[in-house]
């Protein structure tokens, strides 16, 4: 019998995630991926920018932009009747274009075959051993103490106890089914078929570089999906749910890829055929005793937009430091309660608003008899998700309210108002400290910080004190002109709504747990009871 804290089940972009998540929090856990190595098919290929701040947090940012082209490289999003015929539209995502002033992470293009790899090393090297392939979970029970899990590799099947497990194993996920939860939504979207592609695209693509090229022709809907914009190309292939079911060889791929290209001739190779259905389905629970369902174990959405992987990865930053406060004892495991709380009613939303997104560009829609229209048709929110990005706002025991209303937002999918009212994702905003700038979010390595106007000192010095006392891992500064962290124009505090003697207090994934908009009599006895709540230590 193995002892681990966490055991993983899946080696997908969330498992990964998770494991690099938890050695970065001081964590052991193990992960088991049945598969030998990582994805084949660059099936997510978007990593948005709440996405991009985790990897900037995990240390690996400047690891996964290598990996994948920067946003000059992939700069629309173009409709065209083929790729050497007549162009019908482009845009510019707006979401790109507002990110400068969000984040110090801006989005990057990186094909999920290209992402895993960088996943995978880093998970490795920071849990030699604990990352293996090629094992299968089996089965497992838990009880009130923990997890019992069967793993099957080539030597055969061996034991695994867990404190937790958390299944990132994928829509059709074992764990989810052993545990009876079932999922809700819509089960058949569309078919679709993802084609890898070796085919040199640059002259019909070089002077108009999109992360995105639909294809509408009478009788065929495709997108080429730009992976290294020369060479390597995916290639979805969307159908109605009803229709023929004839098999698609690469032969009839490659005929298809011709007539999208629009070049009779086209040398093309077929690397990789997978035929999939979207689905936009939600878990009925996230949570399960000791057990937790994170990315599409959890959820599962039309690509339409790009938040599949996005919202796994983020499922497990909210839930990672969570598990690793309750195994290190500060906080209580009533904590664990608040993922669920958290996440499932974000996963809903994004996966409805995925739906909708898809079913405006009319996928699952016969084409037979339609011309080239669907550029009019996708919702102005398409690719201008700035909401959905950053929007997730938890209400939970895990978030203080401080009785402020939240941000009026007239369209929750393309409107973003950064606000550090608690629950919120906390704003972004460049400080300096010894001449040099420093993001406000880049503070938060993996602890909670505090962080209070340039008159706050007592609530910076009741913050070191506590982290002390109560052994939490926090960090404290003043924020201001001539403060621990110099911001002469008061930016954060205005970003904030906070006065100079005011705090903010924000949690290792980045979401604003407290705040007191100005100072107090006894901010040691205040913060002490916060922190107290928060983490479900409430005597
Ligand atoms: C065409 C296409 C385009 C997409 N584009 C985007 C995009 O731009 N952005 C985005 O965010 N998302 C996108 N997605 C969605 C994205 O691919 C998924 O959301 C993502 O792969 C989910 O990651 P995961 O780790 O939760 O699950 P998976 O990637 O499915 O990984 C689960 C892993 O668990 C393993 N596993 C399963 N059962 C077991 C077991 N019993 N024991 C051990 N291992 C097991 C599997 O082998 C698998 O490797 C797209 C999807 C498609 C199909």
């Amino acid at each position: 019998m193995i002892e681990v804290p966490v055991l993983i089940v899946g080696g997908g972009p969330v498992g990964l995630s998770a494991s690099i998540l938890l050695s970065r929090l001081g964590v052991a856990s193990r992960l088991v991926e049945r598969h030998s190595g990582t994805a084949f098919h660059p099936k997510a290929r978007s990593i948005n920018m709440r996405t991009m701040e985790v990897f900037r947090q995990c240390g690996i940012e400047e690891a996964v932009r290598a990996a994948g082209l920067s946003p000059e490289r992939t700069g629309f999003i173009i409709w065209t009747e083929s790729l050497a015929g007549r162009e019908i539209e482009r845009r510019v995502p707006k979401r790109s274009v507002a990110e400068a002033p969000i984040t110090a992470a801006p989005h990057c293009l990186c094909a999920q075959d290209d992402l895993e790899p960088v996943l995978r090393r880093h998970a490795e090297s920071l849990a030699p051993g604990a990352v293996t392939f090629e094992t299968e979970l089996t089965e497992f029970d838990q009880d009130a103490d923990g997890v019992t899990a069967t793993i099957r590799d080539a030597r055969g099947e061996t034991k695994i106890r867990a404190r937790y497990m958390i299944g990132a194993d994928g829509p059709r996920s074992r764990v989810r089914q052993t545990l009876g939860i079932p999922m809700n939504g819509t089960p058949a979207v569309y078919r679709s078929v993802n084609v890898l592609l070796n085919v040199d695209l640059t002259p019909w693509v070089s002077h108009r570089p999109a992360a995105l090229y639909f294809v509408q022709q009478p009788g065929l809907q495709a997108v080429f999906l730009t992976i290294n914009g020369i060479n390597r190309w995916g290639f979805l292939i969307n159908l109605p749910l009803a229709g023929p079911d004839e098999p698609y060889t690469p032969e009839r791929c490659q005929a298809i890829v011709r007539r999208a290209a629009g070049v009779p001739d086209l040398d093309v190779r077929i690397l990789g055929i997978d035929p999939w259905v979207a689905a936009s389905l939600v878990a009925e629970r996230f949570q399960s005793g000791r057990v937790f369902l994170a990315g599409d174990a959890a959820h599962t959405m039309p690509p339409t937009g790009g938040f599949g992987q996005n919202s796994g990865v983020q499922d497990v930053h909210n839930l990672t430091w969570k598990i690793a406060a309750v195994l290190k004892g500060w906080a209580a495991p009533a904590l664990l309660d608040t993922y669920q709380e958290e996440r499932r009613p974000y996963g809903k939303f994004v996966t409805e608003q995925s739906l909708r997104s898809a079913i405006s560009m009319r996928r699952g829609v016969a084409t037979d008899n339609d011309g080239p229209s669907a550029a009019a048709d996708a919702r102005p929110e398409f690719q201008n998700e700035i909401g959905m990005v950053f929007g997730a706002r938890y209400a939970s025991a895990a978030v203080i309210p401080d009785g402020t209303p939240p941000p009026t937002i007239e369209n929750p999918v393309a409107q973003y108002t950064p606000s550090a009212r608690p629950g919120e994702r906390a704003p972004h905003v460049w400080l300096e400290c010894n001449g040099r700038p420093v993001a406000v979010l880049d503070l938060v390595d993996f602890r909670f910080v505090l962080l209070a106007g340039e008159r706050g000192s007592p609530w910076r010095d009741a913050a070191r004190a506590l982290s002390t006392s109560l052994g939490v891992p926090l960090s404290a500064y003043t924020v201001g002109a001539g403060a621990d962290l110099e911001d002469p124009e008061r930016r954060w505090a205005t970003a904030c709504e906070v006065e100079v003697d005011g705090a903010v207090l924000l949690r290792p994934d980045y979401h604003v747990a407290w705040r007191s908009r100005r100072g107090a009599t006894e901010p040691k006895q205040v913060l002490e009871r916060v922190l107290r709540n928060l983490l479900g230590n409430r005597a």
